[in-house]
């Protein structure tokens, strides 16, 4: 491992895996494949109707399945011959990894993945991944696994860690994010006054808020991410 590799962090968004046929978040009216936020992405949702709740993530683990990571994953698995690259991700989805990128870090959690209710430490592998979660799958204290996901109003685990590699980046790309979802529309203010931030979304250039540094790029991250790298490898 060179030493003297920049470093670049990536911070995307559910942007990223639309053209593999993931819908994202905002661009659907605030609504999720139909769902209110509420009635599924909430922990009062759990509580009140887990049956709903665990079955809207197994379809959503279904939709995961079925897709493929687009040129925009694959782009940023070129760039680690010349960088040290690390991925904070908020989607759920694994194309970041199934591309084949080395470092990935999930925000807001990971669809192949059940948790305790009670130890928040106890997270296994879905299994098998066609199945989902079934009702009755229980924890060793005898309740029903949930789905390994972040909900809204839930803290942030990964956030701190996350928050470090901001601040050690030379380079920060951020792509397919509304930047409304706090923490994580937030890490970029970690980043050092020199680093470079540059942000890729077909919306980017109506974003509001931004840091002044950030250079904005208005496109579909499966031709504007391939184009960034290729900048950046020539760059390098
Ligand atoms: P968001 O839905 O709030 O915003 C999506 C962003 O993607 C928008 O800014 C939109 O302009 C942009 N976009 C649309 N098509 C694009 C393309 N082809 N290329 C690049 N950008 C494109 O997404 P968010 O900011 O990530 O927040 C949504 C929350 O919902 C997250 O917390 C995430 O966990 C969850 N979510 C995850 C997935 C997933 O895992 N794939 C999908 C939907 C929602």
């Amino acid at each position: 491992m060179n030493e003297n590799r920049k470093k670049i962090v990536v911070l995307s968004g559910a942007g990223i895996s639309a053209e593999s046929g993931i819908q994202t978040f905002r661009d659907s009216d605030g609504l999720w494949e139909n769902y209110r936020v509420e009635d599924v992405c909430t922990p009062e949702a759990l509580a009140r109707d887990p049956e709903l709740v665990i079955g809207f993530y197994n379809q959503r683990l279904a939709q995961v399945l079925k897709a493929k990571p687009n040129p925009g994953h694959t782009a940023l698995v070129e760039l680690e011959q010349k960088y040290d690259v690390r991925i904070v991700t908020q989607n759920i989805d694994d194309l970041h990894e199934r591309a084949g990128s080395s470092n990935v870090l999930h925000l807001h959690g990971d669809i192949r993945k059940k948790r305790s209710q009670v130890d928040p430490d106890d997270i296994e592998d879905i299994i098998p991944l066609e199945k989902g979660i079934q009702m009755g799958d229980l924890d060793r204290y005898g309740k029903q696994f949930r789905p390994h996901i972040v909900f809204f109003g839930e803290a942030v685990p990964n956030i701190e860690p996350a928050a470090k590699l901001v601040e050690e980046a030379d380079i920060v790309l951020i792509i397919g994010t509304s930047l409304n979802v706090y923490p994580a529309a937030g890490l970029m203010y970690y980043a050092r006054p020199d680093a470079k931030i540059y942000y890729i979304d077909p919306k980017a250039e109506s974003a509001k808020g931004l840091d002044k540094r950030v250079v904005c790029i208005a496109g579909k991250a499966g031709t504007a991410v391939p184009e960034m790298v290729r900048q950046l490898m020539e760059e390098a």
